[in-house]
């Protein structure tokens, strides 16, 4: 398991100090768990170091893939379809990089295609990809809707995201229930209040959302 992972980080070697081994990684989930007050050699916790770090290749398994490379190949064409695709609610478990607290939403994704599609299924994994890095909601939207500009060049792109942040639910602030909605829109989108209004329609947030919001 070791090696196929090394193989697989090896293409992202170029950015970024050099990994640290498994065993340098379980360390500090013991040096964590010290921290917390307990005792990492007890035997309730004797292997939680290694679970941790299985944990986290799956939470953090985004940066193993460039979604742009992985878009190239998968677009179809439209076949003259010229209507605004949707799709909404793509759930999405991510970490946010302040305090490595899970962030827990929807990502809602629009665009007008030119000549390109790609799959509901090719949208969500899209989505996936980014969420399993560590990240800022703003950043993640952001980064969503300039992937999908870049590779589908389409008339415009909008996506909304809808998360609650457990670093500020379970501990700083104590704010259950509060939902931080971040918003990009491209294009038509931005530009075209009927467009960005026709989106945010089938998505349900029809006035939440204006033109100005996360452009630019
Ligand atoms: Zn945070």
């Amino acid at each position: 398991m070791d090696k196929v992972l090394n193989t697989k980080r090896l293409r992202g070697k170029s950015a970024g100090p050099a990994r640290p081994s498994r065993t340098e990684a379980e360390d500090a989930v013991r040096t964590l768990i010290r921290w917390a007050g307990d005792d990492p050699s007890r035997e309730g916790l004797r292997s939680t170091p290694s679970r941790v770090v299985r944990a986290y290749e799956e939470w953090f398994s985004g940066y193993n893939d460039d979604p742009r490379e992985y878009l190239k190949r998968t677009f179809e064409e439209t076949g003259g379809y010229d209507e605004v695709v949707v799709l909404r609610d793509i759930r999405f478990e991510s970490h946010c990089e302040h305090h490595i607290a899970p962030i827990i939403g929807r990502v809602h994704i629009g665009y007008l295609p030119r000549n390109r599609v790609v799959g509901i299924s090719k949208l969500a994994r899209l989505v996936e990809v980014y969420a399993r890095r560590l990240q800022i909601q703003e950043k993640m939207t952001a980064e969503i809707a300039a992937c999908l500009d870049a590779v589908l060049k389409p008339h415009g792109v909008a996506v909304v995201t809808e998360a609650t942040h457990q670093c500020m639910t379970t501990r700083g602030v104590h704010k259950p229930g509060v939902t931080m909605v971040t918003s990009r829109m491209l294009g038509v989108f931005r530009d075209h209040a009927e467009t960005r209004q026709e989106f945010l329609s089938a998505i349900g947030m029809r006035g939440v959302i204006n033109g100005s919001s996360g452009s630019g």
